[in-house]
């Protein structure tokens, strides 16, 4: 495996960091030449080489320069993997291009290692280096050691299979105890049934329940384990508190306080709303923070038990109103249950856990741009003034929320509209139930 990039990117800091040297020059002064740098680590079990590539791009005067290059260009054409290492503090540079063509051709396998993202600057300019369209691209700090096991993980990944016995057993030991947990928030104004959903889940046949801390000090989680899989309800306290403030008030005012808190913890949100009441604005505002929070979401539909036998409405009309009202929540589907009942409870985390898993999918860059072809085709994004816009390149950059990444032609904002549409046939196309789904667009640099 070999570091490339250009000089002062952060290579030598990040071969210190995973090889645990000190001793390697680190300079600040770019233009720099270093011998190439050698050195066997492990990581999980798996054992492999890394090289510095050194001074192989940027303009030098040393006399020495010639050597060096040709130390580094060997270096890279025997590695079976390259990291290319870029600096997320000041973006894509012209230097970090001469670098592409250099790799490209080599026909390896490349990780994409964004450095220097602690910086505050980082943030703005880390989504440029998608562009290349290498996979995949990982954020990182050599620095301060953020982000290094994730990159270790990706190479591990990368690397073609020469791992022992012993590697892939500490491997599957390690995935094997890693149990998957979806944090559930149970969320709505007072009276929905949040703590009557609760205590049903708790009941229900085949779950087993324990109850576990928060992380303050008075929430409590209750972690139950159905057909396998684990949910965490966040807060249950805090569930249960609201209920009992005193004057009515107050009530509404803790319920959105303890729905915020919970939200903040949980990869889904159950939306609760009281099917035999019309939708309040007071719905709308917790709704409102589960939408704001990239959270998937479920809209629960409880008290359906009193819809029947009141109201010969049929869900349909129900959803209807709902869909008119929580506009917003339009990527959500509604359940209609009864806590009281029982009726159609096993849905609840039937649906938690699809959504969970829709919204930590990943959708290979291949399969982002093949979309984009598509829909482009049939339904090509507005004009900006008078150019024509055309996305050149997508992919998918982040999970959980999924968000993606459009480079287009000239800079440009798609229209309201036509970022629902994309976002829309991207949720239909690969079967993002329930989650919301973010979308940036940047003009691709030549
Ligand atoms: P190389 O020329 O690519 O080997 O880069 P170096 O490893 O010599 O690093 C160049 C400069 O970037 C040094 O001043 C490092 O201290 C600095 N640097 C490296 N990694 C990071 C990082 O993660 N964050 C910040 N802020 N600076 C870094
Ligand atoms: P919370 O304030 O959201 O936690 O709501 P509770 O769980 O305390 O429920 C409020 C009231 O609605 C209680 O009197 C419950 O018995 C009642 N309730 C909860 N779920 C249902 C249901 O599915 N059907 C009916 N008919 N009543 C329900």
């Amino acid at each position: 495996m070999v570091l490339v990039g250009r000089p002062n990117v952060g290579k030598s800091t990040l071969f210190n960091r995973i090889t645990g040297r000190r001793r390697a020059i680190v300079a600040a002064k770019p233009g720099t030449t270093r011998d190439t740098l050698t050195q066997d680590t492990e990581w999980l079990g798996v054992t492999f080489r890394i090289v510095d590539s050194g001074g192989v791009f940027g303009a030098s005067t040393d006399p020495l320069q010639a050597q060096v290059v040709e130390q580094g260009m060997r270096a890279m054409k025997a590695a079976n993997l390259v990291l290319f290492v870029v600096d997320g503090r000041e973006g894509c540079v012209s230097a970090d291009e001469e670098v592409v063509r250099k790799v490209r051709p080599l026909g390896v396998p490349v990780v994409m290692v964004v450095n220097k993202t602690d910086d505050r600057r980082a943030k703005n300019h880390c989504l440029e280096f998608y562009q290349f369209g290498f996979e995949p691209v990982i954020e990182i700090s050599a620095e301060h050691g953020l982000g290094i096991g994730d990159l270790l993980d990706e190479v591990v990944k990368a690397l073609p299979q020469q791992r022992g016995t012993l590697a892939s057993k500490k491997t599957n030991a390690l995935t094997d105890t890693k149990i998957e947990e979806v944090a559930v928030a149970v969320i709505g104004r007072p009276n929905v049934g949040k703590s009557s959903l609760v205590n049903r889940l708790l009941h229900e046949p085949r779950v087993m329940v324990n109850a576990q801390p928060g992380t303050t000090r008075d929430a409590i989680d209750e972690v139950l384990q159905w057909h396998g899989k684990s949910f965490r309800l966040v807060d249950t306290a805090g569930i249960r508190r609201a209920g009992r403030v005193a004057n009515a008030e107050q009530v509404e005012a803790v319920s959105v306080l303890v729905a915020k808190r919970a939200i903040k913890r949980s990869a889904v949100a159950l939306v609760m709303l009281d099917a035999s009441e019309e939708v309040a604005d007071q719905d709308a505002t917790i709704a409102g923070e589960a939408a704001r929070s990239g959270c998937g979401i479920v809209i629960v539909a409880n008290k359906w038990d009193l819809r029947k036998s009141t109201d010969p409405l049929t869900a349909k009309t129900f959803d209807e109103s709902v869909r008119r009202k929580l506009r917003f929540l339009d990527f959500a589907p509604i359940l209609h249950i009864s806590a009281l009942t029982g009726e159609r409870l096993s849905k609840v985390l039937e649906t938690v856990d699809r959504i969970a898993s829709a919204r930590s999918q990943r959708v290979p860059t291949a399969a982002v741009n093949h979309f984009v072809e598509k829909v482009t085709r049939a339904h090509s994004p507005p004009s900006s003034g008078r150019k024509v816009v055309r996305i050149l390149y997508a992919s998918q950059i982040g999970i959980e929320p999924p968000s993606f990444v459009f480079f287009t032609n000239v800079a440009t904002k798609f229209h309201f509209s036509y970022e629902r549409f994309l976002i829309n046939q991207l949720r239909e196309t690969f079967g993002f139930e329930g989650s919301p789904i973010k979308i940036h667009v940047r003009r691709r640099q030549k």
